[in-house]
């Protein structure tokens, strides 16, 4: 926790008045420290203790839920100070932190979470959100001023849909979209299209977000290509941010950072989260892009709250063995799926054929294929629902991530206002379902799958 001085003087100032309290003799143990006896920690040790000091909390082995809206100023002179900071009135003094203020400023718990979600996607700082839409409207809106265009990846979430094509031109911002699978070419095309847009309104082309793998196709953007096409638009105003959606692969299987993204947003509701009871989002990057985020996150309050924030530091410390569980699960169910008659198509990253375009972007980029994918059955939107709604095991629903697998028909549920003829051209047919593989024993979910797969009347599989 970065801003927790305030924190310690609270509680030093409580020590003084009740002398019951021994005094420490100890010096605290380092709590940012990323290694041991020369060894770097792994993500998954730092998750257990990473940015949490437990005698700033009366000793308490897990962060405390600081459910309270606002903090106590010890003086009106530290209220004076905490305020030139968090209003960037002047620079740091040497050695000093921020205090607590106020929870749309700071709070501990969105402190310690923020440490720990920028460990494991290699980012100088990230910053936590009320949702993952939260997390994307405000990136964009923070970047875009009217006038200025940007380019997007398709298809994307159905939110960032409605978000890139309806919300966002109403405040005089245009996007340029091309296809995941169009490849280099159609992402070039898009950028210079992009540029012409931008020329033509006075603006510049101010982000270029992309979304890979997408939802729910699973094609792929070369995320080198996309930091490429930025700096080739450094302008006197700086380059586009890269911003990529990683909530498909995110944390463990894929680091946009890594590949030249300026900020990575994720949907904490999925995996991060992963026992879909929660919602939440996250940005990370940059401090010099996260500090213009983290203004407009103060301003339109869109930060998540201290009891999510807590739920989530919880979800963080099994959040490898969930994801890894779920992808050696979604490895069966997938090639269980690819031998069954009634599959047509198994859209799963290492089905990838040898001489596939996305083949070396998936080895370059992914670490591996993550737990959500989608098939089409075989017939359309009725064979697609009977699948649907003789499912037993597997809940019908509309997320991804969670422990539970779910499955949902994207044409008729996430994306179903996207016009019929955009969605044929997305790929997005009467006849594909989407799963997301949890951690049930996989082969429970295959003969789940396996029965809602027998034809009604038929008897055979
Ligand atoms: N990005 C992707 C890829 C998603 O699938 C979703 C939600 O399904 C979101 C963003 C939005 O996240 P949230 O529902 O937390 O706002």
């Amino acid at each position: 926790m970065t801003l927790g001085k305030g924190a310690s003087q609270h509680l030093v100032f409580r020590r003084r008045e009740q002398f019951y309290f021994a005094p420490m003799t100890t010096p605290a143990k380092p709590y940012r420290a990323r290694t041991v006896g020369g060894r770097t920690l792994a993500p998954e040790t730092l998750m257990m203790g990473y940015g949490y000091a437990p005698h700033l909390s009366e000793g308490a082995l897990k962060p405390p839920l600081f459910q309270t809206s606002t903090f106590v100023f010890e003086t009106a002179e530290d209220g004076k100070a905490s305020f030139e900071l968090a209003y960037g009135l002047r620079e740091k003094r040497r050695g000093e932190e921020m205090h607590l203020i106020y929870s749309r400023i700071n709070n501990p718990n969105l402190e310690v979470l923020e440490d720990r979600l920028a460990v494991w996607d290699g980012a100088d700082k990230a910053l936590a959100f009320a949702s993952g839409m939260a997390a994307i409207s405000t990136a964009m809106m923070t970047f875009l001023r009217p006038g200025d265009s940007f380019v997007f990846s398709e298809p994307v979430y159905g939110g960032t849909e409605y978000l890139v094509h309806t919300i966002l031109p109403q405040f005089g911002a245009r996007g340029v979209g091309f296809m995941a699978e169009g490849g280099p070419d159609a992402f070039r095309a898009a950028a210079r299209e992009a540029d012409a847009l931008a020329s033509a309104s006075g603006g510049k082309v101010a982000a270029i977000y992309i979304e890979t793998p997408a939802n729910p196709t699973n094609g792929l953007v070369d995320i080198s290509l996309a930091r490429e096409l930025s700096e080739a638009r450094q302008g006197p105003h700086g380059r586009p941010p890269v911003i990529v959606d990683n909530t498909f692969l995110g944390p463990l299987w894929q680091s946009p950072l890594a590949h030249g993204a300026d900020l990575c947003v994720t949907s904490l509701t999925k995996y991060v989260g992963g026992h879909s009871d929660l919602i939440a989002g996250a940005v990370s990057g940059a401090a010099t892009w996260i500090g213009q985020v983290a203004v407009f996150r103060t301003i339109l309050g869109t930060m998540t709250d201290p009891h999510t924030a807590w739920l989530l530091l919880r979800s963080l410390e099994t959040l490898k063995l969930r994801m890894d569980a779920a992808e050696a699960g979604a490895r069966k169910v997938a090639a269980y799926l690819r031998s069954h008659r009634r599959v047509k198509s198994v859209w799963y990253l290492p089905f990838l054929p040898e001489n596939h375009p996305d083949r070396p972007l998936f080895e370059k980029q992914c670490r591996a294929a993550g737990s959500t994918f989608s098939f089409e059955i075989d017939g359309g939107e009725a064979e697609a629902f009977a699948f649907l709604n003789r499912l037993q095991v597997i809940k019908l629903a509309v997320s991804l991530g969670g422990t539970e697998t779910l499955a949902s028909h994207p044409a008729a549920m996430t994306h179903s206002d996207v016009p019929p003829a955009e969605r044929q051209r997305l790929g997005i047919t009467e006849s594909l379902i989407r799963l997301s593989i949890g951690v049930e024993n996989p082969d429970d979910l295959i003969a789940d799958i396996g029965q809602a797969l027998i034809l009604p009347g038929s008897g055979a599989p």
